[in-house]
């Protein structure tokens, strides 16, 4: 754990069922840093919709200061039907996309736990899914999505159009140094996913992992071709322990994975960068529940357990959030998104609240 004990915390609920879901979050880390003496100062901004609706943008720049000058954002969702028709550049979406780029926040790290009261939720076999614990490495700020030129141009075929994929040194060997630093508080293994059979890009990729795994002894290093490793998820997904890999192969990857754990309400996420860290649920707005009481706030709680152990450092205090979040699946409390038959699902803020009790009980 760090010396620090205090934490400037800028929460952008956003849009939707954000503001009902980073609520109860911000409940739970208040109740788990009052365990471990730790304090959280909230400092709130508008993101998303509610930003251009009140502020004439998706981000400002007044917020991007704010966030910034924060140990730790957490983000609710943004985006909804209202802001729909709009160009893709003036979108809610477009302010979490400018926090990323501004903040540098390069490494992406989704985990996919199945809890075990969860595992029927999961449309794969019980045995297949049963803990499951893996988590997807994946760049965030670089790749086909960014690289340059990019473009759409007229030709003798007519028109032609094209991206390019791209990767440095610098890029790959920072984000794979998030992935073995994962490990090291896992079960270290990475597996790299490249697609080294075909693309040069993969060939440096591959080449620079390896590299930093020298640095890494007590770390397992294997590699996979995307399609192999697409295909490994589904059949056997616990021989994985971290997945290492770019922003398109982790962007396809990292969804697949999510989906072995049956909820999407259930995943967290963290966004890293150099100084920066940025905690949210990996689902949207959710528009068809907002506003109803009806959310599952456990993404959100479970990223608030990444803050703890990535931005607190505070390891103990993520571990007692994660069994807090098991305890209450366990005495069978479930929302709506999660509920089985013949059972009557408890509201957002219930769910909460009963996080909190368990964490306060330790
Ligand atoms: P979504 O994740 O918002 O919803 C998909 C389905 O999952 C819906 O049926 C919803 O009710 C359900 N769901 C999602 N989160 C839930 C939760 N916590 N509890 C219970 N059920 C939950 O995806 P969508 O419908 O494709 O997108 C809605 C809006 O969210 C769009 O504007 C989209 O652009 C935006 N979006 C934002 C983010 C983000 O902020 N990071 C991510 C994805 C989508």
């Amino acid at each position: 754990m760090t010396d620090r004990k205090s934490f400037d915390i800028l929460v952008l609920e956003g849009d939707g069922i954000g503001p009902e879901v980073a609520a109860e979050a911000l409940k739970v880390l208040d109740a788990a840093g009052e365990g471990a003496g730790l304090e959280f100062h909230y400092h709130h901004a508008l993101v998303g919709g509610a930003a251009i609706d009140e502020e004439g943008a998706p981000i400002s720049q007044e917020t991007m200061r704010k966030a910034e000058a924060a140990d730790a954002i957490i983000l609710g969702a943004v985006g909804g039907p209202k802001w729909d028709d709009l160009p893709t550049l003036e979108r809610p979406e477009q302010g979490l996309l400018g926090l990323r780029m501004r903040l540098d926040l390069f490494a992406n790290l989704r985990p996919a736990t199945v809890f075990e009261p969860l595992a029927d939720a999961s449309t794969l076999k019980r045995e297949v899914v049963s803990g499951i614990d893996l988590l997807v490495v994946r760049e965030l700020v670089s790749d086909l999505y960014f690289g340059e030129p990019r473009g759409v141009k007229s030709s003798d075929e007519g028109r032609v159009a094209f991206n390019t994929m791209r990767y440095s040194d610098r890029e790959i060997s920072r984000v794979a140094r998030v992935a073995f630093d994962a490990a090291l508080r896992r079960r270290r293994k990475v597996t790299s996913v490249d697609k080294a059979n075909v693309l040069e890009v993969s060939g440096l990729w591959r080449e620079v992992v390896c590299e930093v795994a020298r640095e890494y002894p007590d770390v397992e290093l294997d590699h996979q071709y995307v399609d192999n490793c697409s295909m490994q998820l589904i059949r056997d997904p616990s021989q994985f322990d971290v997945i290492l890999t770019g922003n398109m192969f982790g962007d396809i990857l990292s969804d697949e994975a999510a989906m072995l754990t049956g909820s999407i309400g259930m995943l967290p996420s963290a966004s890293l960068g150099a100084d920066f860290a940025l905690y949210e649920p990996v689902h949207g707005s959710a528009p068809d529940i907002a506003g109803q009481d009806r959310a599952n706030p456990l993404a959100t709680i479970l990223s608030i357990a990444m803050l703890l152990e990535i931005t607190c450092k505070d390891a103990e205090s993520a571990g007692r959030v994660r069994s807090a979040v098991e305890r209450v699946l366990n005495d069978g409390y479930r929302t709506a998104d999660i509920i089985g038959e013949g059972e009557d699902p408890v509201p957002c803020s219930r769910m909460g609240d009963l996080v909190v009790e368990a964490v306060r009980r330790g």
